[in-house]
């Protein structure tokens, strides 16, 4: 039976979260795990953690569709849940940051008005939902949908979900995604595992015009792909993942420098890429292709589990991933995968504050956001 290791990642208004959902909830969903442990567990009441430690992936506890209908009865129920994962001490103004609001306007949609600043704003404003007409109810299902599906969503399961168009559902989501941007945090004190994959279409299946243009020299691994690198802590379970531009030595190393502490133990194969990496780093390989994989506890098997699940949504959900929005995608199954040890309910949380201080909009040159041509456009608001 695997033993769960204690995950450090704790984004910082859910350390508090992760000890409250523990000491409250007995062992809810089995994960795939034999009936008899989640049994034991919750029938002898031995399921206690000790404070602040994250109840993993065994343990973490769902959130079953009875819940979600008790959940949100009513959009008016989703806006209040909105808010309470917004602003758990009540409302305030995302411009000025003032808590002196007053809460039910008679504007038509924005509820709330700031008093110093003189303005009207909702819960969506200052928001990745901001200028979205979608109700809170759907944006709450579909970050519910996302965070429950290991293998992502696509826009025409939304679309049929939600009763929304098509369109409508593929913002949505790429708004979600956005809301999983991986911050700089904290670099990985090790030992971390490196490894990298290659997402897009196979050589054979391109038509002869594409296939001469994308495909260069023999056609090797990876070629006409695009090469995406994670790096995996084993210390906290966090990985960070990135699309980069080659497979060349410059670009693998760069990202490897930017997320792991120098002198770290990293782990990789034996890509010739990463051969400089023993000048700042404790480095060693194994040779996948002398068939070994394991050499005591080096080895890249977790990174790997990783673009498992991550392949699986690509050519299980999605089929395409356009190299344009490609790091949101890889955004998505990173956040899925780091929060990971939490109730489906502080996923959801952690969603929804990643959500504050971003839009997201059509970058259309025509004014009206009615005709979403164009290329997708980040903004970040400073107000945060
Ligand atoms: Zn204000």
């Amino acid at each position: 039976m695997p033993t769960f290791t204690p995950c450090g990642f704790t984004p910082p208004r859910l350390e508090s979260a992760l000890t409250r959902g523990n000491s409250v909830t007995p062992p809810h969903h089995n994960g795939g795990m034999t009936q008899q442990f989640t049994t034991d567990q919750s029938d002898t009441g031995q399921a206690s953690e000790p404070p602040g430690r994250a109840p993993g992936r065994y343990k973490r506890k769902g959130l079953t569709l009875a819940d979600l209908f008790d959940l949100f009865p009513s959009d008016a129920a989703a806006d209040e849940w909105f808010i309470a994962q917004r602003w758990p001490g009540g409302a305030r103004c995302p411009r000025c940051g003032s808590d002196n609001v007053l809460d039910g306007t008679s504007h038509r949609t924005m509820r709330f008005r700031c008093r110093p600043c003189n303005r009207f704003f909702s819960t969506k404003s200052g928001s990745l939902m901001e200028g979205s007409k979608i109700g809170y109810r759907e944006w709450a299902l579909a970050i519910y949908l996302v965070t429950t599906s290991p293998k992502g969503v696509s826009s025409m399961k939304l679309h049929r979900d939600l009763g929304v168009t098509q369109r409508t559902a593929w913002f949505m989501l790429h708004r979600i995604r956005d809301a999983w941007t991986q911050r700089q945090g904290e670099l990985f004190e090790g030992p971390v595992e490196v490894d990298e994959t290659f997402i897009g279409g196979r050589a054979k299946n391109m038509r002869y015009p594409r296939r001469k243009r994308v495909i260069k020299g023999t056609g090797g691994v990876g070629s006409g792909k695009v090469t995406v690198i994670g790096i995996k802590d084993r210390a906290t379970g966090r990985v960070v993942a990135r699309p980069v531009a080659s497979t060349s030595r410059a670009d693998l190393v760069a990202v490897i420098e930017e997320t792991v502490k120098p002198e770290a133990s990293v782990f990789t194969d034996e890509n010739s890429s990463y051969r400089r990496l023993y000048m700042n780093y404790r480095h060693r390989s194994v040779v996948h292709s002398g068939h070994v994989y394991v050499k005591g506890d080096v080895h890249v098997n977790t990174i790997e589990s990783c673009w498992s699940l991550f392949k699986r949504g690509y050519h299980g959900t999605y089929h395409h991933m356009s190299p344009k929005h490609l790091q949101r995608y890889v955004d998505e199954f990173v956040g899925r995968h780091n929060c990971r040890p939490l109730d489906t309910r502080d996923q959801m949380g952690l969603v929804v504050e990643g959500m504050v201080g971003k839009r997201l909009t059509y970058e259309t040159g025509r004014p009206s956001p009615l005709a979403p041509r164009g290329r997708l456009r980040r903004v970040t608001l400073s107000s945060g």
